[in-house]
C-alpha cells in the first residue's frame, strides 16, 4: 500500500509516520530523508540535488521525482510506503501521479490529517526543547520541573524558533494557499482519507488502521 500522508505543519504526520510504519510494515520515506541518502550515496541526482541544496536553494521537482522513483525502485518499497513531505503543490501531485501511473502503482492512499489553525499554533507555541539533548515537551510535562526528565541538565528549556508564533502562522498561511490545493487535485482520482488528526496520538493510528482496514484494495 502506498500512503501518502497529508496535513499542515504541526499535526503529527512524523508521529504517525512512524507508528504506521511499523505496524503496516512499509518504510517511512520522508523528503529530507531520501535527499540526504541520495546525496550520502553519491547517485547523479543526489549530488545535483546536494549542489542545489549546498546553495540555499530548492530541490526543483523533477529532481525530486527523480529522487523519489529512484527510492520507489528500492527492494524496501516493493510493499509500499508512507511518503511524507511530498506533494507540497498541485504542481508536485501532477507529477507524482503520472509516475504512479508511469509504474502501474494503483493502491494510492492520500491520509489527510485534519486539525484546526488554533489548536496547531497552541500546541506548537506550547512546546519547549532541551538545550541539552533536543527533547521537545509541552509546558505542562516540565511546569514543575527544573532537570530534564531525558538527559537531566538543569534549567535547559527553551522555545525553538519554529514553535514560535509568527512563524507557525507563516507556514500555516503557505500550507493553505500552495499545499491544501493538493487535495482538491486528488479528489476523485485517488482515495483519500479524512482523519481528525486533534485527537491524542493513539486515538489517531487506531483510527487510520481502522479506515484502512475498511478500504476493499
Ligand atoms: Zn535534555
Amino acid at each position: 500500500m502506498y500512503i501518502i500522508i497529508f496535513g499542515a505543519p504541526g499535526v503529527g504526520k512524523g508521529t504517525q509516520a512512524k507508528i504506521l510504519t511499523s505496524r503496516l510494515d512499509i518504510p517511512h520515506v520522508s523528503t529530507g530523508d531520501i535527499l540526504r541518502d541520495a546525496a550520502a550515496r553519491k547517485t547523479e541526482l543526489g549530488l545535483k540535488a546536494k549542489a542545489i541544496m549546498d546553495a540555499g536553494e530548492l530541490v526543483p521537482d523533477d529532481v525530486m521525482i527523480g529522487i523519489i522513483r529512484d527510492t520507489l525502485n528500492q527492494e524496501r518499497c516493493a510493499k509500499g510506503f508512507i511518503l511524507d513531505g511530498f506533494p507540497r503543490n498541485i504542481n508536485q501531485a501532477a507529477v507524482i501521479d503520472k509516475l504512479f501511473t508511469e509504474l502501474r502503482i494503483e493502491k494510492i492512499v492520500i491520509l489527510a490529517l485534519e486539525a484546526d489553525d488554533e489548536e496547531i499554533v497552541s500546541r506548537l507555541t506550547n512546546r519547549r526543547a532541551c538545550k541539552e539533548c533536543g527533547q521537545i515537551f509541552s509546558i505542562r510535562e516540565i511546569e514543575e520541573i527544573s532537570n530534564c526528565p531525558n538527559c537531566n541538565a538543569t534549567g535547559s528549556f527553551y522555545q525553538r524558533n519554529d514553535d514560535k508564533e509568527d512563524v507557525i502562522r507563516r507556514r500555516l498561511a503557505i500550507f493553505h494557499s500552495s499545499t491544501k490545493p493538493v487535495l482538491d487535485y486528488f479528489e476523485g482520482k485517488r482515495v483519500i482519507l479524512h482523519i481528525d488528526g486533534l485527537k491524542p496520538v493513539d486515538a489517531v493510528s487506531e483510527q487510520i488502521l481502522e479506515k484502512l482496514n475498511n478500504l476493499n484494495f
